[in-house]
């Protein structure tokens, strides 16, 4: 399975924004991104954003949702192709194609502290979709699907201290979690005004269809 394997902090350096990457260290002072907001690079002038271009502008928007789901460019096309293809808003079925991963799911649940350690834990087989064992992280889940962490994980103690950790944490309202079974339920597609504000899927759509 490719994944990015470079320094995480500097893709949120490079949007200019927190991606919440790296789970507790992000919520600290050790945050790179609270500590040097600017963007990488070694000279001086690169640490003032220049104007952006139109399509600038779109390929940041794309960018960042891209690397805050931990997607790789041909998975992510893919997913624009599929909700293109679809009927309704496309903007929307591609947050859904998103939404919809097993990693995403098993980590909003709380059962890894970011979407790159869930998704390392669904590879190496932890999890259950149905009563099934699944080690894809993309698995596009359905309404009403239960994940579930494999009884025979060794790594139930850890989660289970995951979830304590996160319990700070509010579960969308589209999922529900059962922390003494270390289970969780898919309920239904989240409508958009409840994920993210800032994610502008709109210029992603057209930076695609360019
Ligand atoms: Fe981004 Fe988290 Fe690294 Fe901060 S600690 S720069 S939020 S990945």
């Amino acid at each position: 399975m490719a994944r990015y394997i470079g320094p995480v902090c500097r893709l949120c350096r490079r949007e200019g924004e927190q991606l919440f990457l790296k789970g507790a260290r992000c919520y600290s002072e050790k945050c790179a991104f609270k500590r040097r907001s600017f963007q990488p690079g070694q000279h001086g002038s690169s640490r003032m954003r220049k104007k952006e271009t139109g399509y600038e502008t779109q390929l940041r928007a794309k960018q960042k949702v891209k690397r805050t789901y931990g997607v790789l460019e041909s998975q992510f096309r893919k997913y624009y192709e599929i909700a293109s293809r679809k009927g309704g808003n496309s903007g929307v079925n591609l947050l859904h194609q998103l939404e919809t991963r097993l990693d995403n799911v098993a980590y909003r649940m709380g059962f890894g502290i970011s979407r790159a350690q869930t998704r390392m834990w669904v590879t190496q087989g932890h999890f259950e979709v149905n009563g099934r064992k699944c080690n894809i992280p993309s698995y596009q889940l359905k309404p009403n699907d239960q994940v579930k962490v494999a009884e025979n994980s060794k790594l139930r103690t850890a989660i289970k201290d995951n979830l304590e950790m996160n319990s700070n944490r509010e579960v969308s309202d589209w999922l529900s979690v059962d922390g003494d079974k270390l289970s969780g339920t898919f309920l239904a597609l989240p409508e958009r005004e409840k994920l993210d504000p800032t994610i502008q899927e709109n210029l992603i759509i057209e930076f695609y269809s360019r």
